[in-house]
């Protein structure tokens, strides 16, 4: 344990695990009520009726709530409004800001359910709905959590902060990135940051990789298809940048580790998916026996997402793809090219000896027995805008739930999960916002 540790005692650990214990039902209830607001993203449905919901719950346990629309972000409109909410309870004395931040969107239904993917039904100890897992179920016990806390150590020092958020499944430009902007993750205002995405009860994530996401358009001729000679095939130019990723590319980056615990191994590299590829017609409508026109086609596009490390640089990914289009243009004849960006999301990785993460790490190993284990997220979630435009690097990813449930059919979230994080979530409270001599 290291020099400023502040061991919880045993009798406080032990009065909010009863407390918790025995909010089990209530702690189902407010899962249910969450997953039966059906804010689907897109098009961003009901933030403003779960901001409400969960504000008048939180003001209830002495909060104080407040509704911000993200107007102007990406998908805002009146039809849609982009609403958040942020609410905070004071402690007695001044002290440290803890945040739990949790998106309230959810994604689409898809198929394959065999149960009511809004109807929050409890069988086996499970909710099951659409968003149980990614996060409601996060949100909910950090609630719980927050609530047993402030009622059993009311003079506590600092202050808790719990934020509902919006779109996060479409890259958190209407929710804690417009949230960071205006300053409201700013370190002078909160200085520890908890994210209860479904991660597991016993592992903490540190961050996760970079992404960017482009477009690449080939050109070429068009001319009669039974004299291909008279045109220019954009799909063979592609074909040559595809060779070139498949003998060059994918090998160099694969090559390339990080010293980042990405969860699972493999993504512990450098990756690079082929998101679509579209050249010459457009695709006939599935079932029609039309046949396609004689032509060549003069463009194609490929969609490319590039996952990279902390130890990669955003310029040097992009130049690395820009470098090989630019030698095949000085060496394959009228190869001609463009090259688009899409998306880019920063890599962000929060320093194991960080105080959030030695915090909940000791909570976890005093409240489940063993020690966590650290991870990092193949993919990306909200701590990219709490690093780089919040510039706070004090915030981690701790919930409960199986990420490998999170957008599929009959998605779920344990209810003994829920109450374990949330014992853990209030005891890591404890060590943060009470004297020793409390
Ligand atoms: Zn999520």
């Amino acid at each position: 344990m290291s020099d400023n540790s502040r061991p919880l005692s045993s009798d406080r650990l032990a009065a909010l695990r009863t407390d918790i214990a025995a909010r089990r039902e209530e702690l189902i209830a407010l899962t249910q009520d969450l997953v039966r607001i059906p804010t689907l993203n897109p098009p961003g449905a009901d933030y403003r009726r779960c901001c409400e919901y969960l504000g008048a719950r939180l003001a209830a346990h002495g909060f104080d709530v407040r509704f911000i629309r993200a107007e102007g972000a990406p998908g805002d409109t009146d039809a849609y409004p982009r609403w958040n909410v942020v609410a905070r309870h004071e402690g007695r004395q001044a002290g440290a800001c803890v945040h739990f931040n949790s998106h309230i969107d959810v994604v689409e239904v898809g198929a394959g359910w065999t149960k009511d993917p809004f109807g929050g039904t409890v069988e086996d100890g499970k909710v099951y709905g659409r968003g149980a897992c990614d996060m409601k179920g996060g949100l909910a016990a950090s609630i719980i959590a927050a609530e047993s806390f402030i009622r059993l150590f009311p003079d506590y020092s600092g202050a808790i902060e719990i934020s509902g958020t919006a779109d996060e499944e479409t890259g958190g430009y209407g929710g804690v990135a417009y949230l960071a902007q205006n300053g409201w993750f700013a370190p002078k205002r909160v200085q520890h940051v908890i994210i209860p995405e479904p991660l597991q009860k016993d592992r903490i994530c540190l961050g996760h990789r970079g992404g960017w996401w482009a477009e690449i358009e080939t050109f070429g001729e068009i001319a009669h298809g039974s004299m291909p000679f008279l045109g220019d095939c954009a799909v063979r130019h592609m074909g040559a940048v595809l060779h070139k990723f498949e003998t060059e590319l994918l090998p160099a980056i694969s090559e390339r580790q990080t010293k980042m615990p990405v969860a699972p191994d493999g993504a512990r590299r450098s990756t690079m998916n082929i998101n679509a590829v579209h050249g010459g017609q457009e695709e006939l409508a599935k079932g029609s026996t039309a046949l396609l026109s004689n032509c060549v086609p003069d463009s194609c596009r490929l969609s490319i997402e590039r996952r990279y490390l902390v130890e990669e640089s955003y310029e040097g990914v992009r130049g690395e793809i820009a470098a090989m289009l630019d030698s095949l243009k000085a060496t394959r004849p009228r190869f001609d090219y463009a090259l688009r960006e899409l998306n880019h999301v920063a890599p962000s990785m929060t320093q194991p000896d960080a105080p959030i993460v030695q915090t909940l790490a000791r909570q976890i190993e005093a409240v489940l027995g063993d020690a966590p284990e650290l991870i990092a997220s193949p993919g990306s979630y909200d701590q990219k805008h709490i690093d780089r435009i919040g510039k706070l690097q004090n915030c981690v990813a701790y919930g409960p739930g199986l990420l490998e449930l999170a957008h599929k059919p009959d998605e779920y979230v344990d209810v003994n999960d829920m109450l374990d994080s949330a014992i853990v979530m209030a005891a890591a409270l404890a060590e943060l916002l009470l004297q020793q001599s409390d």
